[in-house]
Parts: structure tokens; sequence; C-alpha cells
């Protein structure tokens, strides 16, 4: 059976992180919105260069492009038994649009949605200390979470750098941004039964094992 999953919560959650690890134990995709941007960035494509400048100041890449961008993703023969959506949706439109696309493409619908929850000053500390992977989107943190050799990834050797949107300014837009548009999503999986509580302020070990349990009582 196919297992939809969408990891809701502020940036900084830790839903990257659990996301790639819960897409390894259950072999299916992991589908990061904000990886598959800075993908386009990176290749300077059409969609790259316009969602650039919305990334740049910690704002939403609008609703009609980042919904077209998700729905040719989960077109592709890999999601067909399921994926875990990591920074999408994170508007009303976008979750009603997923239900939509879901249905169309993967015959499929999102059964499964932790929310992720950390204090706002731990959310600062981790993507202060962000570190990604040029290659893959691989995330580490300087501290907290770090790689074996100092500025390297774990998985792939290549180098880790710091988000431009990993600055504080645009971390604090990027969490009013969260609470002004992304907050109702929290009552409309809650009001579907979807929704369980994830408390994401302790070791990434513990973070899982409760992801794990509700991926099995589901
Ligand atoms: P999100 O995808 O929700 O924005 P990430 O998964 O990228 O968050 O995590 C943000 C930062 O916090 C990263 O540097 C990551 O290594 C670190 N991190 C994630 N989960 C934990 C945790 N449970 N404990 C400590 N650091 C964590
Ligand atoms: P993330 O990697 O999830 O932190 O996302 C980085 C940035 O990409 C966000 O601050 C937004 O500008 C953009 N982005 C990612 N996902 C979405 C989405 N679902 N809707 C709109 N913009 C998004």
């Amino acid at each position: 059976m196919s297992v939809y999953i969408v990891m809701l919560g502020p940036p900084g959650a830790g839903k990257g992180t659990q996301a790639a690890v819960l897409a390894k134990k259950l072999a299916i995709p992991h589908i990061s919105t904000g990886d598959l941007f800075r993908h386009h960035m990176r290749e300077k494509s059409e969609l790259g260069r316009l969602a650039q400048s919305f990334i740049d100041r910690g704002d939403l890449v609008p609703d009609e492009v980042t919904i077209a961008m998700v729905r040719e993703r989960l077109a592709q023969p890999d999601c067909r038994r399921g994926a875990i959506l990591d920074g999408f949706p994170r508007t009303t439109a976008q979750a009603e649009a997923i239900e939509h696309t879901l249905q169309d493409v993967c015959r499929g619908c999102v059964r499964l949605v932790p929310f992720v929850t950390a204090p706002a000053a731990t959310l600062v500390d981790r993507l202060a200390g962000r570190l990604t992977c040029r290659a893959k989107g691989h995330v580490y943190h300087r501290t907290l979470n770090p790689p074996r050799v100092a500025g390297t990834c774990d998985v792939d050797g290549s180098e880790l750098y710091q988000r431009d949107d990993d600055s504080e300014e645009t971390v604090r837009r990027r969490i009013q941004v969260y609470s002004e548009q992304t907050t109702p999503l929290i009552e409309y999986y809650r009001d579907k039964g979807m929704l369980v509580e994830i408390d994401g302020d302790r070791p990434i070990e513990d973070v899982t094992a409760d992801l794990m349990a509700a991926v099995k009582a589901d």
C-alpha cells in the first residue's frame, strides 16, 4: 500500500533530517521542495531564476509554480509506492492541490502528518549552524550534528556550505512567514485526523523512533 507522509513544522524543526531517515527506512522518495528549488537555482533554469528572489528574501515561492513542480515530481514512477513530502504543503492552497494531485497522479492520499516542533531559540540555533551538502542537500550542524570530516559530506564527500537564507535576518523572516502562512495547516490536518505531534527538541534518534512508531500505528 502507498504511504504519503507530509512533514509539517517550522524551519529548523528537523523535518529534512528526519525525512531523509524515514525515506531510507521506508524505501520511498524524500521530496524536499527547498532542495528542488535549489537544484533549479544551481542549473539557472527559468524556474530557478523565478524562485531565487523569493527564496533570498525568505518569502514563499508562488503557489502556482510550486504546485506545478511538485505535481511533476509526483508523476515520476518512483513515487507510486509513496513519498515523504518535506517543506510542502506550506499554504492551504498547496494542501488542497496535493490532495487532487495524489488522487489523479498516484491514486493515493496523504495519510500521516507528523508535526515536528521545537522552541524558537532552538530553531534559531539550529539554522545558524546548519551545513548543507552541495551535491544532494544532506544536512549537518556545526556542533549538534557534525560531519565526520569538517566541511565534507559523510555520504558523498561533497563540500558543505551555509545556505544564504540561513542568515539571521532571513531566518527571522522565514519563521514569520511560517507563522502567517503555514500554521493554518496544523488545524487543517488535525481536523482530518492525520496530525501527530512530535517533540523535535530531543536527540535525532529519539525523534526518529517516535516517527517510526507513528508510521507503524497508521
Ligand atoms: P528543517 O528541514 O525542519 O528546516 P533540518 O532537518 O534541516 O530542519 O534541521 C535544521 C538543523 O538542525 C540542521 O543543522 C540539523 O543538523 C539540526 N538538527 C535536526 N534535528 C536535530 C535534533 N533532533 N537535534 C539537534 N540538531 C538537529
Ligand atoms: P526549505 O529548504 O524547506 O527551508 O525551503 C527554502 C525556501 O524555498 C523557502 O524559504 C521558500 O522560499 C522556498 N520554498 C520551499 N518550499 C516551498 C513551498 N512549499 N512553497 C513555497 N515556497 C517554498
